[in-house]
């Protein structure tokens, strides 16, 4: 027998059972958070949209971090709108943001429309703050007033253009002193602000660890220095988004800043702000982009991202674009990817991939079919949502009297036991009603009938038992008993406790096989005869969702048009068939149902 390593049996040391049970779950605890990423204190986050365009994949999926970060801490969700760019701003983009966000269930804590502690939440009623701030840096020697003319800052760049040199400012304002800016800048001289930069920090972001590139302004030479003395207020008095990004984020006490990787770049200078401000930044997470399957960025501009299109146009479920997003370089330890927007309140944390996302739609679908079926088992306000929508495509689709029901029954009566049904297929109401087209319509294109394999079972045989599975009385009509009737058959095409002993087939195995080519011919038959051969739900469902005489006439109408093929079929297993299921004798019938 192999004997232990002795370094192991060295190096470990007895802990008592329930002892080493606590140090674990301690362990893993701790190990856990840091891995999470996740502040042991309540998260202030934002969404900082620039109604310069609408909600897209990209911008719901970083509100959705932001917003879950915020729940899964106990802290505040923010809404701020960014529209210093007035110029850039969309009429109508504003309002479409909130409609967006609301409709994927975002609902902001603080921001427009609900207001909050720390507002103003729209930047361009924040002016006089930023202002205000700017003195301040300017009065702490960290921002400069810059009276440079256009044409002058042109005559520069071109200069270092023509020189081969990168561009950037040469800092002729800086030393103007403090009174002769103030005079200047009273008289109403053009000017703007800059922020004096003497060197870009680094900073420790959430996802990609230590960034930045601890750059040193750019003093190229002595005779062309230059510097990059980024513009904090425009000459129109307004700010730059770096400005009021910043102001912004500290004023309403911000703590973790989760936003698209495109703006990793500003980080720096942003840091810089705060530094110079004196104020401690919040912390960075940056998410990596989102890119198409060949690598592409996927664009605010392609109209197929913007989140109308998949609510409106798809037909996408909030839930499923929301559990979508989350997915998008995020990664969690749990078993399944479906998750309520609840869920994920409850188990978001800050694991964060750094590659580029690649985009696959496919999940999109398939998130969306398991929803779907989500919100059947439920049967809430989103199923009946979804039972309005299929109803609203029926009737725009298929004449009234075509419909293969009857009042009292309603349509949305009619139509919710067949979302029930067949919720594990739904992708929207336009393909749902498409697929289940033979239930909306009195007339089936049904194909020539082909058996379903070569070994030949009697049509007559088939006929028959089809016949008698609608013998169930009126009062009996329902999924269960169709699918143990159905069940109930043998190979034969008898019902298994009506064969007689002496025919029954004793052959364990050739009982099974054959029982199972019986029931695999019926039901093709079955979905033939019914529904045309199209997929859909189970045949014990569709019976009963068709109902008993609509059920009975398709039944019938596809007996008379295979009648030649029956009666070319082999006569022999079918005259087993026996006399007992003569129309019109149901008695024995009614008791193959579970009472
Ligand atoms: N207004 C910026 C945007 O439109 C916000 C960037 C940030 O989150 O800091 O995306």
């Amino acid at each position: 027998m192999r004997r232990p390593h002795l370094g192991l049996l060295v190096r470990r040391r007895w802990v008592c059972t329930s002892c080493r049970s606590r140090y674990s779950s301690v362990a893993t605890k701790a190990t856990a958070n840091r891995k999470s990423n996740l502040p042991d204190f309540p998260a202030r986050t934002r969404f900082a949209p620039s109604p310069t365009g609408y909600l897209h994949l990209g911008s719901l999926r970083t509100a959705l971090f932001n917003y879950l970060l915020a729940r899964k801490t106990g802290g505040q969700f923010l809404l701020r709108i960014e529209d210093t760019d007035q110029k850039r701003t969309i009429p109508g983009a504003e309002q479409r943001l909130y409609d967006d966000l609301r409709w994927a269930g975002l609902q902001w804590d603080e921001g427009p429309t609900i207001g909050g502690p720390y507002g103003p939440y729209r930047q361009s009623e924040r002016t006089a703050i930023y202002r205000s701030h700017t003195h301040d840096l300017i009065d702490g020697g960290h921002a400069y007033r810059c009276f440079c003319s256009a044409d002058r800052l042109d005559s520069v760049a071109r200069h270092r253009s023509q020189a081969g040199l990168p561009p950037g400012y040469d800092r002729k304002c800086a030393d103007i002193s403090a009174e002769e800016s103030e005079d200047r800048a009273s008289k109403g001289e053009a000017h703007v602000v800059r922020l004096k930069v003497d060197g870009y920090p680094m900073f420790n972001d959430l996802v990609y660890g230590k960034t930045g590139q601890n750059r040193p302004p750019k003093k190229l030479d002595l005779i062309d220095r230059v510097y990059d003395d980024p513009i904090l207020l425009k000459s129109d008095g307004h700010p730059t988004y770096h400005l009021a990004n910043v102001v912004d984020d500290h004023l309403m006490e911000i703590t973790h800043v989760i936003r698209g990787t495109e703006w990793m770049p500003s980080t720096p200078l942003h840091v810089a702000l705060y530094n110079a401000f004196e104020w401690t930044p919040p912390k960075f997470g940056h998410v990596p982009l989102l890119v198409d399957k060949s690598g592409q960025k996927l664009s605010k501009r392609n109209a197929d991202i913007d989140l109308t299109f998949f609510k409106d146009k798809q037909g996408i479920f909030a839930a499923t674009l929301v559990n979508f997003a989350a997915l998008l370089g995020w990664s969690h330890t749990q078993k399944s990817d479906i998750f309520s927007l609840e869920e994920l309140e409850q188990i978001f944390n800050l694991k964060i991939t750094r590659g580029n996302t690649v985009v696959a739609f496919e999940k999109l679908w398939f998130l969306q079919k398991a929803h779907a079926q989500r919100f059947a088992a439920i049967r809430g306000p989103e199923f009946e949502e979804m039972v309005t929508r299929v109803s609203q495509v029926v009737d725009e689709t298929y004449p009234q009297q075509q419909l293969p029901f009857l009042p009292p029954q309603t349509l949305a009566e009619y139509i919710s036991p067949l979302l029930q049904a067949d919720a594990k297929s739904f992708t929207n109401a336009e393909d749902f009603v498409q697929r289940n087209s033979t239930f909306f319509t009195r007339t089936l294109n049904r194909p020539d009938y082909a058996p379903v394999s070569d070994a030949p079972i009697p049509l007559a045989t088939v006929h028959t038992a089809a016949a008698a599975l609608t013998l169930v009385p009126e009062s009996h009509w329902t999924i269960e008993t169709h699918r143990f009737n159905i069940n109930a058959y043998d190979g034969s095409g008898i019902f298994a406790d009506e064969t007689p002993a002496h025919e029954a087939v004793n052959d364990e195995k050739s009982r099974t096989n054959a029982d199972k080519a019986f029931k695999k011919e019926l039901y093709h038959y079955l979905r033939w005869a019914l529904s045309a051969s199209a997929p859909g739900p189970g045949i014990p469902e569709t019976m009963s969702i068709l109902g008993r005489k609509e059920s009975v006439r398709r039944l019938e109408e596809a007996r008379a048009l295979t009648k030649d093929m029956a009666a070319a079929s082999s006569a022999g297993p079918a005259q087993k068939v026996k006399g007992a299921l003569k129309d019109g004798d149901i008695s024995w019938m009614g008791s193959l149902a579970p009472q």
